[in-house]
């Protein structure tokens, strides 16, 4: 009896060795491909610099939707299409201008500005008014309407440069960007400029998408180069008032109709369980968007690629999606699961990559302890790879809206360091993209997809 149990035992054990050492391989051979002949680093040079900024709307959008389905039916994928998705169309229009009139000390002193995503322009008229700072949206109940009526509310709260991890300082910094233009309105406030949420002190604004509460009036809103937010608190600490001229042409016109792009290798076991593996492809209309979000695209194209190239049929059905309109209405991700749940689609699991594309240091994910708890048990197959980090939470904007049925959502998590130098801003070029820190990522997202294709969830 002992003897049988003993040999049952060996033999699940040296299977489990077997498994294991199926998966170094079939790992190793994902990045060996994509570190030799990848084409993610091309694809990505292809949809920055030859079709450029894709904000929702624009013409470049368009031509991304039928560049990324092109290049999906060119591999061969089992299945590519688009799925319809009205998006909002804003346009940034002329440049925008400001600057510091007349100040006793300074002179006239012109700042660089971007209109945040979404704002009401000033049109040729302008804004002029004085300026008031605050570091904190709740400074404006204190300060009240009396301080803040007809005024131009200078929100200046840096990015906390001692957390580690920048997302979290950008969390912490983000919320003057979404919400400071109305809850300065409700005070009278005229106009808001926004410190730009970046790490880097330098010239570039990093736009970013603002929320109005419609209850409250519409107010221009731009973002200030950290370098000048702090030329102007100097000059706000010099002169009393100072006061401010702001000129923007942007506009919401009517929503156009876009779409999400999705390509697809049919599952031969299990077609009704779906894996998502995705990033989005609109952008913002300065910089071309190479790491937010070209870069987790071409990744999530990528992936399918090379399970083609290495001959490998998945067993569920793995899905590549590039969402539409992320950065100013996530339209395409609540489309989307809009969608799954509607035909009663089984996503077991959904991966973004939205974070940049800089070398891969883990997985953060959101969902069911027991999926957790598995795809954290595979953690020693990636460290090879630099990749080690599975904590939670975490996941991705446009895979957020599919959490309610059950998805495990997962994140790539790259090296955070540089991320916000670029973010939304002129620079968000294909030059500041490293080709092996890219393929890292494609390799390091299709070996996990490769992994929860193979043992489920
Ligand atoms: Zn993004």
């Amino acid at each position: 009896m002992r003897k049988i149990a003993l040999s049952i035992l060996m033999i699940s054990i040296s299977f489990i060795a077997f498994a294991q050492q199926e998966d170094v391989k079939m790992i190793k051979s994902i990045f060996d491909k994509e570190l030799t002949e990848g084409q993610s680093y091309e694809m990505l040079d292809y949809l920055t610099s030859k079709i450029g900024a894709r904000l929702s709307g624009s013409p470049q959008a368009a031509a991304a939707v039928e560049w990324s389905k092109q290049v999906m039916e060119s591999y061969g994928f089992d299945r590519v299409y688009l799925q319809e998705v009205m998006v909002p169309h804003w346009v940034r229009g002329e440049r925008e201008k400001a600057r510091v009139l007349n100040s006793s000390k300074h002179g006239t002193v012109e700042l660089n500005v971007r209109a945040l995503g979404n704002s009401v322009g000033t049109g040729a008229i302008g804004v002029m008014a004085e300026v008031i700072e605050v570091n904190a949206i709740s400074e404006l109940e204190k300060l009240g309407k009396k301080a803040i009526e007809n005024k131009i509310v200078f929100f200046n709260r840096p990015m906390d440069q001692t957390q580690i991890t920048t997302f979290s300082a950008y969390g912490g910094a983000v919320d003057q960007r979404v919400f400071g233009a109305s809850e300065a309105a409700k005070y009278g406030a005229k106009a808001v400029v926004v410190r730009s949420v970046g790490t880097v002190t330098d010239d570039y604004p990093h736009t970013g998408t603002l929320i109005y509460d419609e209850n409250q009036p519409k107010i221009p809103a731009v973002a200030i180069s950290v370098k000048d937010a702090d030329a102007l608190t100097e000059i706000l600490a010099d002169t009393q008032p100072t006061k401010l001229y702001i000129e923007t042409h942007c506009e919401m016109l009517p929503d156009v109709l876009s779409y999400n792009v999705i390509g697809e290798l049919t599952g031969s076991e299990k077609p009704d369980e779906i894996i998502v593996v995705s990033g989005h492809l609109d952008s913002w209309d300065l910089g071309t968007g190479a790491h937010d979000d070209g870069a987790g695209c071409v990744q999530a194209i990528e992936g399918l690629r090379i399970f083609k190239e290495l001959g490998y049929k998945p067993k569920r059905t793995i899905r590549a999606v590039m969402y539409m309109n992320e950065e100013n209405g996530l339209r395409g991700g609540k489309k989307y699961a809009e969608v799954a749940k509607e035909k009663g689609e089984n996503h077991i699991a959904a991966l973004e990559s939205d974070s940049g594309g800089f070398s891969p240091r883990g997985f953060r994910m959101t969902g069911d302890d027991a999926d957790l708890k598995k795809v954290r048990s595979w953690q020693p197959l990636f460290e090879p790879y630099g990749i080690y980090d599975f904590d939670k939470p975490g996941g991705g904007a446009d895979i957020g809206p599919l959490e309610d049925q059950g998805t495990l959502l997962i994140g790539l998590m790259p090296d955070s360091q540089r991320y916000f130098a670029y973010h939304h801003t002129d620079n968000d070029t294909f030059d500041k993209v490293n080709k092996r820190e890219l393929e890292l990522g494609a390799a390091g997202m299709a070996a996990l997809v490769y992994m929860i294709d193979k043992y489920g969830l």
